[in-house]
């Protein structure tokens, strides 16, 4: 990947953004393709391949990527999307915590969806040997299962969104970017996405690719991925390993290798998202929960007997959206620096900062 300094906007094309290392791996363009020109190389897992031969410039992959998307469109950013309430939870189930990632809040929730066929399937970014990512159509709560725990690296899970299947309500979980990206992806009609009916974000300060995660951080330190059962960020990057040894890595060895997409990006919890999960501000195996509007409120209540829950402290609100604050003034700064341009300026006005000096609303 080349990285320059652009002294244009990026939105020329796809292949464009893939070189200057503007592409978060969500998938959604490989899903928007119809002439399969934007595919996804399980041997070669970090990116997102275009076939020339293939492509018939019609600029789908362009108008559905969530990074070209915050150029048209930064104005959707600017109104901090408020939550309906904000509590923690963690699963009921010691099947869920034992392998989950912090409460299993995530996990629950979609394997309760299932069970209870509140919908078909669920979109989810699971792993194969050595960590190689699986995009995965979730039908049993067992397929649920597999994809537990986070994965501190691009997973195109939208890819699943191109090919229809049968499954007529489907939840997706994902990163910010995903989330937007589902937007546009319904604009176009592609494949699934109108059997979109419940979007799960999760909260996001940062990624890396699948290389730098197995490589740089853990090949070139002696540490065997194949060994790595779970990996999670608390003030470092730690990797554990099968025999509970944790290998700790600084932070800033982690963030040296974020692209310039995840620096530009300026959600820490999605806009468009029913309800958003995270770990900030809740106790070692709980979630913070967000819900963000009505239909997650109906979700969340359906699916409640299946959590344990406690109300969320006001401190919580505003430490998840001080980093939100700060993660678009980041971005602007990255708008600045990166095109010369105030385009990011738009990220951020007074609404976040009411927000947050009103705390929950
Ligand atoms: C790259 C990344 C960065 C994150 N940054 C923060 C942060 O800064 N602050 C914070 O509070 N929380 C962050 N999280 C969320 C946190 O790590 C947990 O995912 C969240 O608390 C849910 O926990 P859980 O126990 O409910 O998850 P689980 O029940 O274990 O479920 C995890 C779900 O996450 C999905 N998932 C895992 N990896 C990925 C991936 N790479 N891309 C898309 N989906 C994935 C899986 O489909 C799975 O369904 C981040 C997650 C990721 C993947
Ligand atoms: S321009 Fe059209 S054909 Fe070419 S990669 Fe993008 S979506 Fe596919
Ligand atoms: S961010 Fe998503 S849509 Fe944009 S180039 Fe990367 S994979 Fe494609
Ligand atoms: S920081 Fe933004 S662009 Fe990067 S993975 Fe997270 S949500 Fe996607």
């Amino acid at each position: 990947m080349v990285l320059w300094k652009p002294k244009e906007t990026p939105l020329t094309s796809v292949r464009y953004l893939l070189e200057v290392g503007l592409c978060s791996l969500c998938g959604s363009c490989i899903a928007a393709c119809s002439w399969g020109a934007a595919y996804f190389d399980f041997g070669r897992p970090s990116q997102v391949f275009l076939e020339d031969k293939l492509c018939v410039n019609c600029s789908r992959c362009l108008i559905v990527c969530p990074q070209a998307m915050l150029w048209v469109r930064p104005d959707l950013y600017r109104v901090a999307a408020k939550p309906v309430s904000v509590l923690h939870a963690r699963s009921k189930d010691e099947r869920i915590s034992s392998i989950a990632q912090d409460g299993g809040t995530i996990t629950s929730m979609v394997v309760s969806a299932l069970e209870k066929k509140i919908i078909d399937a669920a979109i989810l970014a699971g792993t194969m040997g050595r960590w190689t990512p699986k995009p995965t159509l979730a039908l049993t709560p067992r397929d649920a299962l597999e994809c537990a725990k986070s994965k501190y690296f691009y997973i195109p899970s939208l890819l699943k969104l191109g090919r229809d299947a049968d499954a007529e309500r489907i939840m997706i979980v994902g990163l910010p970017c995903q989330i937007r990206a589902v937007e546009r992806l319904a604009e176009l009609g592609v494949g699934m996405t109108h059997k979109v009916t419940y979007k799960l974000g999760l909260l996001c300060s940062h990624n890396v690719d699948y290389e730098s995660m197995t490589m740089k951080l853990m090949m070139q330190r002696g540490i065997n991925a194949d060994r790595i059962v779970k990996m999670d960020i608390k003030g470092k990057l730690l990797l554990h390993d099968v025999d509970n040894k944790v290998y700790e890595i600084p932070l800033s060895t982690y963030e040296k290798l974020v692209r310039p997409s995840c620096h530009q990006c300026p959600e820490f919890l999605s806009s468009f998202s029913d309800i958003n999960v995270g770990s900030r501000g809740a106790l070692n195996g709980w979630n913070t929960v967000l819900v963000m509007n009505e239909r997650g409120e109906k979700l969340f209540n359906e699916v409640a007997d299946a959590l344990e829950t406690k109300q969320a402290e006001e401190r919580v609100i505003h430490e998840v959206y001080k980093t939100d604050k700060r993660k678009k003034e980041r971005a602007a700064e990255f708008f600045r620096d990166f095109y010369g341009s105030e385009v990011g300026g738009s990220f951020l006005d007074n609404e976040t900062l009411r927000v947050i000096s009103r705390g929950r609303t």
